[in-house]
């Protein structure tokens, strides 16, 4: 109940396919940029970026993010 609400993921049939919203550069919402499957096995994913549709990118964990050891 309840996980019908987004659509399936088409790639492994199993996950939900969930919006993601971003933050421009002016800080104003930008919803349903990017989704993503549920599933951690899948980890299809769909973005779109100045207008183009990249699909399957690379998750970015945050590691890159990581701040540094010092
Ligand atoms: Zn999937």
């Amino acid at each position: 109940m309840g996980t019908d609400t987004w659509p399936q993921c088409r790639k492994c049939q199993d996950g939900d396919l969930l919006p993601l919203s971003d933050f421009g550069g002016q800080g104003a919402p930008i919803h349903y940029k990017a989704w993503v499957c549920s599933n951690p096995d899948c980890g299809f994913n769909i973005k779109i970026r100045n207008g183009d549709v990249y699909q399957n990118e690379p998750v970015a964990s945050g590691a890159s993010h990581a701040p540094r050891i010092r």
